[in-house]
């Protein structure tokens, strides 16, 4: 008898924990944290207590009572107490927010297996973020097609394309079958071949079960969505048809996206500004050599914007140490103001305020290469159009998303064609019913036992 038990990115988006058990073997795929994690009860300054964060959360069921899964340290006066290691392994499949956020949780001594880039992914998070600690752990990597072991049972990851570098889907072994687990992945990003193996490879195990990511699993698409080369060609036309300065919006972990900029700025004589953040992720990202990145300390076409800090003289001392190593690749305002027609620049959200030196001529342009907004109000969404119209920008909307289309989705189930389905991260699981009619329904919490006859 196979169980599975779903914690998270039920009938939602995100927060994958799914529990998979079986004759004494527990293990883990996912650990991530939902986007609306405890609104219902915290909001504001009104948060879980530093002290107490464990207990805080499992008041409100926030997280699974389980035993022999939490950290010893963190259990003090939640009233469970602390055993060895009930669970085997916790495998990530990467290293978004909602798939991994919460091992922080977990007892360091539970092996946590993840790909190579998502390691190094994590280490830079902790490194350049004060509130982001994962705590320690008996990280254990792999690459695909390696054959992983949990207590009694096989785990071989497979690489898919997702809009993070490092994403894998799992094949997990068990007496009753394999129990295919997708991750998060799509078919139009430059790795599509990547995620079409995976496909091959859980068709060829004839899965007992599919846990399937959902996150386009819509009625009618709302937002508009490009495939990375309509990307590319579309930024192209922009940056190759202007002489004003390209402003872009992109999620610092989508390195496709910086890559499809990388490119769009050179083939224009343009350079790339990037923010020491950026530069160095890439930095530590060139250490994996299968991800084809430039190296930010030597390549020509990189240029690492430092905004001035505390001297306000871009003295060495004004800035972390991690962000010392890039400070001979550094422009400024001041450089980027006098120039602006030779460069392409990212510009995060929160730096918008640098536009207020750059002074960017009337008609320059800025790119969101992000995903829109879900609701007319979101109050970011003014914001920035308020600035964007202040500053006289003409303003595009261009994103690939990191998940299959519907179309890209009835494909891989269909190929696939596991026994039963388990719809995970998504709003609308009556789709997949709508569409197939071997659709497992569950709750986030429950337990379900199979024996997949
Ligand atoms: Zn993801």
């Amino acid at each position: 008898m196979v169980r599975l038990s779903f914690y998270g990115g039920v009938g939602e988006i995100g927060g994958n924990k799914i529990l998979v058990e079986e004759r004494g073997t527990k293990i883990f795929l996912d650990f991530g944290q939902s986007f609306t994690f405890g609104a219902g009860f915290f909001v504001d300054y009104l948060q879980p207590r530093t002290l107490s964060m464990l207990k805080d959360l499992l008041e409100f069921d926030l997280l699974p009572r389980i035993k022999g899964l939490y950290a010893e340290g963190l259990l003090e006066r939640t009233g469970i107490g602390y055993t060895e290691p009930e669970i085997d392994a916790v495998l990530l499949s990467h290293a978004h927010f909602d798939h991994c956020q919460h091992i922080c949780y977990i007892d360091p001594k539970i092996p946590v297996f993840l790909g190579e880039g998502t390691k190094i992914f994590l280490e830079c998070m902790e490194e350049i973020s004060y509130s982001c600690k994962y705590g320690d752990h008996d990280y254990r990597t792999f690459r695909s097609g390696a054959k992983i072991k949990a207590g009694g049972m096989r785990i071989e990851p497979v690489h898919v394309d997702h809009s993070i570098p490092g994403a894998y889907g799992y094949l997990v072994e068990t007496s009753a079958g394999v129990i295919a687990y997708t991750g998060d992945l799509r078919a139009h990003g430059p790795r599509k071949d990547m995620t079409e193996e995976f496909v091959e490879k859980a068709a060829a195990a004839e899965p007992v079960a599919l846990i399937c990511e959902g996150t386009r699993m819509e009625e009618v698409e709302r937002r508009q969505n490009y495939s990375e080369a309509q990307v590319r060609e579309k930024g192209e036309e922009i940056v190759g048809g202007t002489d004003k300065i390209v402003f872009v919006m992109r999620y610092s972990r989508d390195i496709d996206r910086f890559r499809t900029f990388y490119e769009i700025a050179k083939a224009n004589g343009r350079d790339l500004v990037i923010s020491p953040k950026s530069a160095y992720l890439l930095g530590r990202l060139i250490e994996d050599e299968h991800l084809d990145v430039p190296d930010p300390r030597t390549d020509g076409a990189i240029r690492v914007y430092y905004r001035r800090k505390k001297s306000g003289t871009y003295d060495d001392s004004d800035y972390y140490k991690w962000e010392r190593e890039y400070l001979d690749r550094m422009v400024t305002c001041e450089e980027i103001r006098k120039r602006q027609k030779e460069y392409l620049m990212e510009l995060d959200f929160y730096q918008l305020t640098e536009l207020i030196d750059i002074r960017p001529e009337r008609g320059a342009h800025l790119i969101r290469s992000m995903s829109e907004p879900f609701s007319d109000e979101d109050l970011s969404e003014e914001v920035l159009q308020n600035w964007v119209e202040h500053f006289g920008l003409e303003f595009h909307q261009m994103h690939a998303s990191g998940h299959l289309s519907r179309e890209q989705l009835e494909w891989l189930v269909d190929t696939i064609a596991p026994k039963k389905i388990f719809p995970v991260h998504t709003e609308n699981p009556q789709l997949f019913k709508k569409r197939w009619k071997n659709v497992e329904s569950f709750k986030c919490g429950k337990q379900l036992n199979f024996d997949f006859k």
